[in-house]
């Protein structure tokens, strides 16, 4: 049945103006609730107490279900993010963040201004549920009641989005971030709007680094200042979380400098891994082999993949550009992940740049030559690395911007690396 059908079904069911149901109907399957939940709530809107809308249930947090149709809770407000999106051409603010009581947390949409605030004790009756990402989301809409309660709920988690940057995860909402304007540089690009002026870079504070977007640029924000960063939202590419900041965002200019740590965190690589990715990092590790595709490469000068036979995958018969790389494999016990070295650390380690290698290929008659002189050097050896982990469906990838031999006792690495894995 198409949505229309089914928008005439239940207009004649209720007796109301078809055009207007099905309005609700397309607005509220456009924001994902399911087709059965947005009919159930049009019901309960429309006054048809009947047997086909379920009556929501006071739960528990904890006690959600993505099966649960409507539900009621009592809960303290977290977080508050607001946002924009664009709804059949218009802009619409929608309100985002998580609530929580003393059995868990759970995040929520609120497509109306409720006028939440961060530390409210609030009932949120017949709030939708939704799936997203296999877990429960509360939505809060036309059909929700909102009040807010004099007694607090008392919950452990932190009230409020103050967070450092290491305790960011894609998907958060409604976070204020203290951090210096590590890198920033202008961009434009093509937009819903057309072309449009953004900014981009890296932020940085005691705990580590992120790679950060303005998408409505503010001026407070440049290179070397310090500054507050209220409302943020944090999205990942490629298993790195990045710092969105939009026009609900606050930027306050700090007069004192905000410390930055020059350390990466170091982590055993399983659980780096295990963690989805991470901008700066340092992974300590045997290397026990060294890829193909390692060494005197050629790379197509329009697009610089690694090209084979003078063939570009995008761009065809090219003539490849000589450069040098390596791709080597690091393992600690408890997970691998595969280190790749630019031009400059590949030709520290080899001791010669392309003329080098090229030289070195021709003498020999064969290109791989150089890929077999790095492997004698590494394999086997452990070698601390630092850089831009990216965790994705190519594997996961350590893009180096250091790589040095480890000059800790290699049984004290293992013995460590035992421990992780008992505890
Ligand atoms: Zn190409």
């Amino acid at each position: 049945m198409s949505l229309e059908d089914e928008a005439e079904a239940l207009a004649s069911d209720l007796g109301v103006d078809k055009q207007e149901v099905l309005e609700d109907l397309e607005k509220l399957t456009s924001y994902s609730v399911p087709l059965e939940e947005a009919k159930g709530s049009l019901r309960r809107k429309y006054g048809d107490g009947g047997s086909s809308g379920s009556e929501p249930t006071t739960k528990e947090i904890a006690g959600i279900d993505t099966d649960d149709g409507n539900v009621t809770v009592t809960a303290r407000v977290l977080t508050v993010g607001r946002r924009s999106i664009r709804y059949q051409g218009d802009d619409q603010t929608i309100y985002e963040g998580e609530l929580a009581d003393a059995s868990g947390v759970i995040s929520y949409t609120a497509w109306e201004d409720f006028g939440l605030s961060v530390g409210d004790t609030v009932t949120v009756g017949n709030a939708g549920v939704r799936e997203w990402e296999g877990h429960p989301e509360l939505n809060l809409g036309q059909s929700t009641t909102l009040v807010f309660e004099d007694e607090e709920v008392t919950v452990s988690e932190e009230i409020g989005g103050d967070r450092v940057l290491d305790a960011l995860s894609p998907g958060d909402r409604g976070r204020n971030v203290v951090v210096r304007v590590l890198d920033c540089e202008a961009k434009t690009i093509d937009g819903r709007d057309g072309e449009t002026e953004i900014l981009s870079g890296v932020l940085g504070d005691e705990t580590g680094k992120l790679p950060f977007t303005d998408w409505d640029p503010h001026a407070e924000i440049e290179e070397g200042t310090s500054v507050r960063i209220e409302n943020v939202s944090i999205r990942e590419f490629r298993g790195v979380p990045s710092v969105n900041v939009s026009e609900f965002s606050s930027v306050l200019a700090l007069q004192e400098d905000v410390t930055v740590s020059d350390e990466a965190p170091e982590l055993p690589i399983g659980e780096a891994v295990e963690s989805g990715g991470a901008y700066d990092v340092t992974l300590v590790g045997n290397v026990i082999e060294v890829r193909d595709g390692s060494g005197l490469i050629e790379r197509c000068p329009e697009c610089g993949r690694v090209v084979q036979n003078d063939q570009c995958r995008s761009h065809g018969a090219v003539e490849g550009e000589d450069d040098l790389r390596v791709k080597a494999i690091l393992d600690d016990g408890t997970g691998t992940v595969t280190a790749i070295l630019d031009h400059d650390l590949t030709e520290e380690l080899y001791g010669g740049g392309i003329e080098a290698a090229k030289e070195h290929a021709r003498d020999a008659m064969d290109k791989t030559v150089v890929a077999d002189d790095i492997r004698e050097t590494i394999v086997g050896r452990e070698y601390r690395v630092r850089g831009q982990l990216s965790v994705d469906e190519y594997g996961a990838n350590l893009d180096a911007t250091s790589f040095e031999e480890s000059d800790e006792e290699p049984s004290a690495r293992a013995t460590a690396a035992l421990a992780e894995v008992d505890r």
